[in-house]
Formats: C-alpha cells, structure tokens, sequence
C-alpha cells in the first residue's frame, strides 16, 4: 500500500472512530502493547476489545466450523443474560474501544441483539455484529440499523447456488442476496450510510477460488465494503495432540485431505502454516509461538454463560480461564488461567502452562 493510500485509510479511520477513544482509552491501548512486548502476566492494563457472546446457538451448518460441524464437546447452548451483560459492558467501558458481540453462535439471534448494541453504543464503545444473513426478519432490521451499530459482517462465502450452498449447506444463495438488499436499502432508506459501516465476507477456499475476481463487482455494485479471508481449517478437532504426537502418518493424511480439499491453490489465501502441518502435524498443538498472537493481552471473550476464553477459538468449557462473577474487572482480567495463557508466551515455558490453551498453540488456532 502507498504511503498515499495508507494515510488516506489511517484519516478515514480516524474520522469514523474518534468518537469512541479517549486519552484514557489511548493510554490504556499503549499499555496494553506495552504489556504484550514484556510478555508481562500481569497485564495493568484494561481490555482493548470486549468479545461478548450474545449467543452460542447457530442456524449455520458451514462446513469447516466446529459449530456447522455439530462437534462434540461444546458448550450447553444459552443466551447471554441482560442484567450481566450491562454489568460487563459498565465495567469495559472505560478502557476498551470495541465490543463485538458474536462468537461461537448467530448473534441476531438473541431476541434483544439491538438493544444490546444499544447499550454498548450509549456507553461509548464501537458495536460490531456479522450475520450468515439467514435470521433476520423485517422488524429486525431496521432495529439494527437504528441502534447505534457501527459495523456489520455479512458471511457470504460463494457468489453462485452451488458454491455456496457447498460451504453452508441447507442455506441458499437467492435468499441471502435478498437479505443483503434488504439491510442496504434499510441502511439507506434510515439515513446510516456514512454511520455504518457493512463489509462483505469472502472466506477463499478451493471451491469458491474461480469466483474471488467477481466479488469486488458484486460488492461495489451493492455499496458494500468487502474482505477476502484466508479459510481456518479448525484441523485440532479432526487431529488430537496424542495422535499427531504418536500417530504421525495418520495425521499427515488427515491435514492432506482437508488441506486439498479445501484450500485454494493461490497461497495469498492460505495460512503459511498449513504447510507446515502437512509435513508436521505436531505443530498444530505445539506451545513454541510460530505466529505472534495478541488475544491474552487486549481482547476480553466472555461467553454467553460468563465463562472466560483465552480467543475466540476457544471451543470447550476444559479450555475456560475464569468466570465473570461482576468481580472487578482488574481482577477478571487477570484471572490465574489469562496469567498462565501469558506466561505460556514466554520462552521457558513451566509444564503446567501445557494446562492451558494458549500453552499448546502455536500462536494461532489451526
Ligand atoms: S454461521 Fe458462524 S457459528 Fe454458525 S456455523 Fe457458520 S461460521 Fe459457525
Ligand atoms: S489459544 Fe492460541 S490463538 Fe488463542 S490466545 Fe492463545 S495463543 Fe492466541
């Protein structure tokens, strides 16, 4: 990018955001990066970003999510009560610069979705939602467009009926494009044009790769931002530790047959270390930071039951690093298991730091 481009970007940035920083929240900001360069456990810092849960249940079935995947293990289904998450968003909203409210579910499908970005909103935090595009009724959508939200992700990872349905089976392509239109005629039609910001994503996979030349027309077409993504092959749930540990070759073929199967073949939408696992699949579960990774020290993720995650891979409740009681959120923040995630970052690592996540990941969740 030119020097041009970028700061044009960096202004364009800072006229939408600068509403919602504070010196505070820059000070807090330059701490928390301060923080993650001295690897401290400790972290004085407040959250940079809130990921809150509104809800963990999903109408998707996308094939490479554990949650489309109906994978075994994952937490009992919820909605995020309102009483603790006004508690949460009154404790975060100092420091943090963000709340995004989606995880491991469809977000719009929590009945009171726009109040809870309302509340956010009214609090001073930038409100971020994404949508499969395939929950929300007419009444719903001008509520979110009037609620105070600041970015909307709208998943669309196939620009024809058979791509698409190839990665979210059961969801068709006609209505999604509908619903698409729907919320940029809202968005016009209530005057939110400038205030929210709506991006099309394109995760780039081997059966969608004909079409990444066509989604910028698509787009601009709609008056859409758009973003191609690199696609995550969640390969620790088809791979444990024990078996790419003991069990190599076996391993080897697994991470070949989703890696051929779904990655494309331009590696400019490939994560470097999917080649790596082809040949070493014990770098999926391997603690030694091959990727810098700056989740524990910025980003809170609470999910819809209170629970504390290291990221937003977290899947299992074995994996949780503490629970918000409404204790201050100091002390949340820096709960014994987020510590040991830190301390997992440091380069003698102590076995119990295995324990956790964060001490069995190579910096990203492959
Ligand atoms: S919509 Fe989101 S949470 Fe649901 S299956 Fe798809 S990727 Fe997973
Ligand atoms: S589990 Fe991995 S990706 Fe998640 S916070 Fe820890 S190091 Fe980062």
């Amino acid at each position: 990018m030119s020097v041009i481009a970028f700061t044009k970007r960096a202004l364009r940035y800072w006229r939408r955001n600068r509403r919602y920083w504070s010196l505070a929240k820059l000070a807090n900001a330059a701490v928390a990066q301060a923080a993650m360069h001295l690897r401290m456990t400790y972290n004085p810092a407040m959250p940079v970003v809130a990921k809150i849960e509104a809800t963990n249940i999903c109408n998707g079935t996308c094939r490479l999510c554990p949650v489309g995947r109906r994978q075994e293990g994952r937490r009992p289904l919820g909605m995020m009560n309102w009483d603790g998450y006004c508690r949460l968003i009154d404790r975060v909203a100092r420091w943090a610069h963000t709340v995004d409210l989606t995880n491991w579910g469809e977000s719009l499908l929590h009945p009171r979705i726009a109040d809870m970005v309302a509340y956010a909103h009214r609090a001073g935090l930038y409100t971020y939602l994404s949508t499969n595009l395939h929950t929300l009724g007419p009444g719903q959508i001008d509520a979110l467009m009037t609620c105070g939200l600041d970015e909307l992700t709208l998943s669309l990872h196939g620009l024809s009926k058979a791509t698409y349905a190839a990665y979210q089976p059961g969801f068709d392509f006609d209505d999604a494009c509908r619903m698409i239109d729907a919320l940029l005629d809202a968005r016009r039609r209530l005057g939110r044009l400038e205030q929210l910001k709506i991006t099309l994503n394109f995760v780039v996979t081997a059966i969608n790769e004909h079409e990444v030349g066509q989604v910028e027309s698509f787009a601009r077409q709609r008056g859409l931002d758009w973003a191609l993504s690199e696609a995550s092959l969640n390969l620790r749930f088809l791979v444990g530790p024990q078996m790419a540990q003991d069990e190599p070759q076996a391993a080897r073929q697994i991470v070949a047959g989703q890696a051929d199967q779904w990655l494309p073949k331009d590696p400019t939408y490939v994560r470097p270390l999917y080649e790596r696992a082809r040949r070493e699949p014990s770098v999926i579960h391997s603690g030694r930071k091959l990727v810098w990774c700056d989740w524990p020290w910025t980003k809170l993720v609470v999910n819809w039951d209170g629970a504390l995650s290291a990221c937003c891979g977290s899947f299992a409740p074995g994996d949780d690093v503490g629970h918000d009681t409404g204790q201050p959120l100091r002390q949340l923040w820096n709960s014994p298991g987020l510590r040991a995630c830190r301390a997992s970052f440091r380069r003698r690592q102590r076995p119990s730091h295995a324990d956790v996540l964060c001490g069995r990941c190579p910096g990203v969740l492959l």
